[in-house]
């Protein structure tokens, strides 16, 4: 099969064929038709996490496809059924996290396209209790942003724990950012956002933000304390740790702040500022298997719609540099099968 291979750290990705793989007991064989591209890949390919994949691996997190084959003792998913191989890719289904629907903490977790091969190729296999199922009515290449993205921030919303009519600033109006204003105005969120491109802001408003910032023009920390008085939540989608320094400073008194943007580093938090206005800051990784039901369910009813740019496979690598300087707009998805 065609795959993109990462095969060093920090090099392009390698165009080949590969051997096909076969699904063990309990895997489903996955031809895949269409896989998007997460800022994660990029983190996988250049080795700049503490736990680095094994070298050579198939990255994409994203990948959507139709089931072609089974291996021994899968009863929950026939050949046919459209899935989808999310970041978690498996978990123990056995320790205190997994027995109280909290499997993305799992110690013994695994990672798509991370700690097994993922979705940049013709073909993947993938446990078959934790495959994604693709609602009718959603196509591949529209599915593929939602099983991470778009998960991943529906999620980050939920544990914001913000009212409907609430203010929700979202930091960073990229491949997530641009999905979780979607999922906050479902949720009935009153929707703001930061963001250093204008481009991406116009993109914000059009999807229902009633208030943009330009973080490179004004300072969004006083722009959401003079405009709403400060939000009861931030949801940081951004990978610049500035953004990160600036999300507390944009709550409210009692306010929330989730942080899902991944770039590697860290930021001050003020001890006299966090206790003195109740602030609570916590950290929100993808979604459960019934965080992914629901964040596909609005997806198929046409509620949340990801902005895609189609690629192919041989674009991957371009992909990767344009995520690199922050130049995409919305979510860049490969286009692997015709279907
Ligand atoms: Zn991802
Ligand atoms: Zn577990």
């Amino acid at each position: 099969m065609k795959a993109a291979l990462a095969t060093k750290f920090g090099k392009p990705l390698i165009i080949g064929e590969v051997p096909t793989p076969e699904p063990a007991e309990g895997e489903v064989l996955i031809r895949i038709e269409a896989c998007g591209v997460c800022h994660t890949d990029v983190h996988a390919v250049d080795g700049d996490w503490p736990v680095k994949p094994g070298l050579p691996f198939i990255p994409g997190h994203e990948g959507i496809g139709r089931v072609v084959s089974l291996g021994k003792g899968v009863k929950s998913i026939a050949v046919g059924d459209r899935v989808g191989v999310p970041w978690l890719l498996d978990a123990c289904g056995l320790c205190d996290y997994c027995l109280t629907s909290r499997e993305t903490l799992c110690g013994h977790a695994r990672y798509g396209g991370y700690s097994a091969n993922g979705g940049f190729a013709e073909f993947c296999t993938a446990p078959a209790a934790y495959v994604a199922r693709i609602p009718q009515g959603l196509d591949p290449l529209h599915a593929g942003p939602i099983i991470c993205a778009g998960v991943t921030t529906y999620k980050g919303l939920k544990v914001a724990d913000c009212h409907p009519g609430e203010w929700v600033v979202i930091s960073g109006a990229g491949g997530l950012g641009h999905l979780a204003i979607q999922y906050a105005r479902v949720m009935g969120l009153q929707v703001a956002v930061v963001d250093v491109a204008e481009d991406k802001l116009a993109l914000a408003r059009s999807l229902g933000a009633s208030l943009t910032v330009n973080a490179s023009v004004d300072d969004p920390v006083k722009f959401m304390q003079d405009m709403i008085g400060g939000a009861h939540a931030v949801l940081v989608t951004a990978v610049s740790t500035d953004a990160f320094s600036q999300a507390t400073g944009m709550l409210r008194r009692g306010g929330t702040c989730v942080l899902t943007g991944l770039p590697s580093g860290s930021f001050p938090i003020s001890i006299f500022d966090t206790v003195l206005r109740c602030l609570t800051v916590r950290g929100s990784l993808v979604g459960t298997r019934a965080d992914m039901r629901e964040a596909l369910a609005f997806a198929a009813a046409g509620k949340v719609r990801p902005a895609i740019e189609i690629m192919e496979l041989e674009d991957v690598n371009t992909v990767m540099d344009r995520l690199r300087h922050g130049t995409l707009k919305g979510r860049a998805v490969l286009r692997i099968a015709h279907y």
